[in-house]
């Protein structure tokens, strides 16, 4: 997946160090893909009605990477586990990053 360079801003980058700055990128390449994999086992677990598994491992895809992904499948989780104060935080974390303010 690609990423924005912390370092310069550069979009699109995909390579162990960035094209413009040369900023080393392997571990945060490495985060995303963490972020991914907890977001896969979250559908996953989702799909198999383990709500509090899919909360769990959107929980965790949050905390390495915020995407509106992993927002809106917390929101559904923490709703199909009845925790609904813990639903609404996700649905305007959600909201947030469909929204960002410039
Ligand atoms: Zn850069």
């Amino acid at each position: 997946m690609p990423i924005t360079c912390p370092a310069c801003n550069k979009a699109g980058q995909t390579d162990a160090a960035c094209q413009r700055c040369g900023c080393e990128l392997t571990h945060l390449h490495e985060i995303v893909a963490a972020a991914a994999t907890r977001l896969a086992r979250a559908h996953a677990a989702l799909t198999n009605r383990d709500w509090s598994g899919a909360l769990a491992d959107a929980e965790g895809s949050w905390d390495l990477l915020h995407t509106a992904e992993s927002a809106r499948l917390a929101w559904v989780a923490a709703a199909a586990v009845g925790d609904t104060p813990g639903a609404l935080r996700w649905r305007a974390h959600a909201a947030a990053i469909a929204q960002p303010h410039p």
